[in-house]
């Protein structure tokens, strides 16, 4: 009898770790609006600051701030030296409007964002994937 109480704590708990880890790897998702654009960062793990940060990296070229580890200077660590970057991606989508006068208006772009995990590592490489014209919005 106590053996299958056991069982039964030792599968409990499996199952919850298995639920926080399932609800650890959810798929983030945030859309900031800019004057002409508007950007959707994608990822999982991503917070809204480190969103935010990315899209406005996108929109106006701006170097995200160095606590992200994705600052200017390119400092690679030494782990990352010896094994190689632990690199999250991230994906964002990219509308900017109004580009062309004639139809179809508007741009979408979608970037491939790498960004090295480790603390003192600032690797972080934006990648155009694709890039059409559409007319949903603006005709
Ligand atoms: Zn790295
Ligand atoms: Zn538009």
């Amino acid at each position: 009898m106590k053996k299958i109480i056991v069982i039964l704590i030792i599968s409990v708990l499996v199952i919850s770790c298995v639920s926080m880890f399932c609800y650890a790897t959810y798929n983030d998702s945030y859309t900031f609006y800019y004057d002409d654009r508007e950007i959707t960062i994608e990822g999982n793990s991503l917070d809204q600051y480190k969103a935010q940060c990315i899209a406005d990296y996108i929109a106006y070229g701006i170097i995200p701030p160095e606590e992200l580890g994705l600052g200017e200077e390119m400092n690679t660590s030494f782990l990352c030296i010896l094994f190689g970057h632990s690199i999250d991606t991230y994906s964002a989508v990219e509308v900017i409007h109004n580009v062309y006068t004639t139809s179809p208006k508007c741009v979408k772009n979608f970037y491939s964002i790498e960004y090295c995990t480790r603390e003192s590592c600032d690797y972080f490489q934006k990648t155009l994937t694709h890039s059409y014209r559409i007319s949903e919005c603006h005709g």
